[in-house]
């Protein structure tokens, strides 16, 4: 079944110029990217998207994490990749949450590391289920910053007051 899946190469990534590493490994899996941006990523944003973890002892650590204050790099690269089975194969590449139980080629084994705080720096962020990655892409992207039609949209005319556009 084709399916979409979020990824995210966290700030951790970034700052260790693994990019490139990264995305050659995904494209192992033969996936498609159908979305692809930078995104400065604010408190909100990191909040909801890591909601279910609100209740962890690490959650301020986690927030700080993929917000990029931890490692002075304020951003985060943010994908959908797409194709048959997705999520499993993106998952699968990436290894186990925690780098040192991960498979030690996986992406997560070969360049995470657990910080002294305790907050795992696993160097990617990749959809866990359907669900999980419907949430998380309709709240990374905006349906035009996806280059198919992975999900119903409508359209709506909205004021363009305080919109940044070219000058
Ligand atoms: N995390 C952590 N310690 C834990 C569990 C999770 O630091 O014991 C962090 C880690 O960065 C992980 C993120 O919280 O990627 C989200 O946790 P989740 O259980 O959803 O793992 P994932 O889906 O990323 O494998
Ligand atoms: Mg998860």
């Amino acid at each position: 079944m084709n399916q979409q899946t979020l990824v995210l190469i966290k700030p951790d990534g970034l700052v260790k110029s693994l990019t490139g590493n990264i995305l050659t490994r995904l494209s192992e899996t033969k996936l498609q990217i159908i979305a692809a941006k930078m995104v400065n990523v604010n408190y909100e944003l990191a909040v909801e998207h890591y909601k279910q973890m609100k209740d962890a002892p690490f959650f301020d650590e986690l927030i700080s994490y993929l917000q990029g204050t931890l490692h002075d790099r304020r951003k985060v690269m943010a994908m959908v990749y797409w194709g048959e089975d997705a999520i499993k194969k993106v998952r699968q590449l990436a290894g186990a949450t925690n780098p040192e139980e991960a498979e030690p080629t996986s992406i997560r084994g070969s360049y995470g590391r657990i910080t002294s705080k305790g907050v795992y720096e696993n160097v990617l962020h990749a959809s866990s289920d359907i669900t999980e990655a419907e949430r998380e892409i309709k709240l990374w992207f905006r349906p035009e910053e996806i280059i198919m039609d992975i999900y119903p949209v409508k359209k709506i005319t909205v004021s363009t007051l305080g919109q940044k556009v070219w000058a």
